[in-house]
């Protein structure tokens, strides 16, 4: 969709990257150690300060206790991803996903031989099901992979919420992915994140993700990580040695700083959710129905309930040619490509952005 927008000269909505909010003191950090500091290969698994400020976050955030030797730095959480899918599935493994999905996850798995089992999370709400879940568990699954806060439905899971998926991962002896690197990321004054490992019992079994990318809004930098189980670091840095070996030192001693200090993420907190209020303002007044995502930076839009009879493909497309927006159709999140009467819009965009989307979106809906 960002081609398309770009050979239409189209407004771009569709891919999720921040126009703004990132703290300038990180970058400060990176320009200076780059001029002062080693640019050459740092510790495969990541330096000492930020192994350490990573755990010194999660504890002083979360109150987890994490130790420093349970942390690998990869490249961006993409690579952790795959750094802990190559470790947990082994050929023939199912691995439960909850569609609509990040769309690293799939091939990933297949990749590592394993096999992907959709649960669909039914909009508008995108709750989870216990007992879709237990009926999706089979005795091939190893392991079960959770989006939270989710990429593209903007749904935060509380603990309440998450408490089945953990009795199931225990009942049944499986490993938990937990891809939380919308951690921060939260809208709405009084909610909470819950790390999946926080859940009684889930420590020893979760393997989970971080991206310095989506927490300072630098997703270029592609710093990020794993949190480990105990006696799983290694395997971990295993996979992560011959993934990339290793990430810009530079960039790692700014992330550090940045965790340190907790950079801006407040800040950026409440600029996403006045874009957030912004957008949701302005779909509503063009007419259309938008899901209303609690953390995130992306909305979906519910063609079918905004009255418009084209499906998410046809109207991606239309909008892209056509109108002068681009948006991210949600089929591509599941495992078969359905049809689909829903869109994703990114909104951490300055207003400008936003308001020449929204200008789009109402001439898409006149057309
Ligand atoms: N997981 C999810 C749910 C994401 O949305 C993204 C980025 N869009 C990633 C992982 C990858 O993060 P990174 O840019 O740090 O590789």
């Amino acid at each position: 969709m960002s081609a398309l927008a770009v050979k239409h000269g189209a407004t771009n909505l569709g891919q999720g990257f921040p126009d703004f909010g990132w703290p300038e003191e990180v970058l400060a950090k990176a320009a200076e150690a780059v001029t002062q500091g080693s640019n050459q290969y740092p510790p495969s698994r990541g330096l000492p300060v930020l192994r350490q400020a990573i755990a010194s976050f999660y504890g002083r955030h979360y109150g987890e206790e994490i130790a420093p030797e349970h942390v690998v730095v990869t490249v961006g959480a993409t690579e952790a991803l795959a750094a802990m899918i190559n470790v947990i599935v082994q050929p023939g493994d199912e691995v439960i996903i909850f569609t609509p999905a990040f769309d690293a996850y799939i091939p990933m798995i297949r990749r590592a031989g394993g096999v992907p089992v959709e649960v669909r999370l039914a909009a508008p709400g995108f709750d989870l099901d216990g007992g879709a879940i237990a009926a999706a568990i089979t005795p091939r699954t190893r392991a079960i992979l959770l989006n939270n806060p989710h990429n593209p439905a903007g749904r935060l899971y509380t603990s309440e919420e998450m408490a089945p998926l953990a009795a199931l991962a225990e009942q049944h002896d499986l490993t938990v992915i937990a891809d939380e690197v919308y951690e921060q990321m939260l809208l709405n004054e009084g909610d909470h994140f819950t790390p999946f490992a926080s859940l009684p019992g889930m420590a020893a079994r979760t393997f989970k993700c971080g991206s310095a990318g989506k927490l300072f809004s630098l997703t270029g930098w592609k710093v990020g990580w794993v949190v480990a189980p105990r006696g799983a670091e290694d395997s971990i840095a295993k996979a992560h040695q011959f993934l990339t070996f290793a990430t810009a030192p530079a960039l790692q001693a700014a992330v550090a700083h940045g965790l340190d200090h907790d950079l801006g993420l407040a800040d950026q907190r409440r600029g996403f959710a006045r874009a957030r209020d912004r957008m949701l303002n302005g779909l509503a007044d063009a007419g259309y129905v938008a899901i209303h995502p609690a953390a995130t930076y992306f909305c979906a839009v519910d063609l079918a309930a905004s009255g418009m009879g084209l499906d998410d493909h046809a109207f991606a497309r239309m909008a892209v040619e056509q109108a002068g927006v681009a948006v991210v159709p949600f089929r591509p999140f599941y495992l078969d490509n359905p049809d689909t009467h829903l869109v994703r819009l990114c909104f951490a965009k300055p207003d400008s952005i936003i308001d020449a989307g929204l200008e789009g979106m109402r001439r898409a809906k006149l057309l």
